[in-house]
């Protein structure tokens, strides 16, 4: 028999599952179905479990940005860039909007500044970029790199905050000021903002504040300090911080050491 209209056709697992079981209560001389197996106490298992996967989700999200035309970066924009990387990413980077190669490949943090991150995530953090979750505030680019607007910001950030939602990440490092004060709700200079995890007003997971890796490609001398907001994440996040004898590898998920001097993490020599 085939599939009613409008219903789902069984996998062939399920049927022959089914076909043994009502098989054996015909062996009984039952000719209907139990009573209890009528009951619509639950949605199939398969629906329920699909809509609540935080992969499909993303999928449908990004489809909706990619649709976008809520402001007019949605007319000037060549790709969105909704971000990328594991939808169960246990840390979310966020910078505050695409540049020219993101536009052009509609992937986040591609050029340059995206190569000193992903340097920062896998010889620093010990981790793959395909592990965390990279993305911006704006997911369309603003002509000639303008600063967004406030307008843009405020309808864009929905998308962001349900990224958030379904990723549900244990720490979001903001990538540079901007990020960092929209991500908080404040205006605060990024030297203020640093060297501490802040809770946002309105909830979610710690925010961390570090420098965006385009102000540190001009200005190397404060790979330093980044690198000690990243130790910190790393804290956090029960991180092993490289060693020099393991050439580097971290990422083994380890309870928090005692890390942290008067409140900063100890200093160590960066890889990147
Ligand atoms: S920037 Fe955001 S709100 Fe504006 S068109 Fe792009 S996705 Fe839509």
């Amino acid at each position: 028999m085939g599939p009613m209209d409008g219903e789902r056709p069984l996998d062939p697992s399920r049927a022959a599952a089914a076909e043994a079981f009502l098989e054996s209560l015909a062996e009984l001389g039952l000719d209907r179905l139990p009573r209890a197996v009528h009951q619509p106490a639950e949605a199939p298992e398969s629906t329920e479990s699909e809509v609540a996967e935080p992969g499909p989700r993303l999928e449908q999200l990004n489809a909706r940005i990619e649709a976008c035309r809520l402001c007019a970066l949605g007319e000037t924009r060549r790709c969105s860039v909704p971000g990328e990387g594991s939808a169960r990413a246990r840390v979310m980077f966020v910078g505050e909007a695409p540049g020219a190669q993101e536009d052009a490949s509609g992937r986040p943090f591609v050029g340059p500044a995206g190569q000193l991150l992903t340097k920062i995530i896998e010889n620093g953090m010990g981790l793959s970029r395909e592990e965390v979750f990279i993305a911006n505030v704006l997911k369309c680019r603003p002509p000639q790199n303008r600063d967004p607007q406030t307008e843009e910001k405020k309808l864009c950030t929905p998308f962001l905050q349900e990224q958030m939602e379904i990723i549900a990440p244990e720490l979001v490092i903001a990538l540079g000021k901007h990020a960092a004060n929209h991500l908080l709700g404040r205006e605060s200079s990024l030297g203020r903002l640093r060297g501490r995890l802040h809770q946002p007003a309105q909830g979610g997971p710690p925010v961390l504040a570090t420098y965006h890796p385009a102000y540190l490609l001009r200005n190397p001398a404060d790979k330093r300090a980044c690198w000690q907001d990243i130790q910190m994440g790393m804290d956090h996040l029960g991180l092993k911080r490289p060693s020099r004898a393991s050439g580097g590898q971290t990422g083994t998920p380890t309870p928090a050491p005692p890390s942290q001097e008067n409140g900063r993490p100890q200093e160590g020599k960066h890889r990147w």
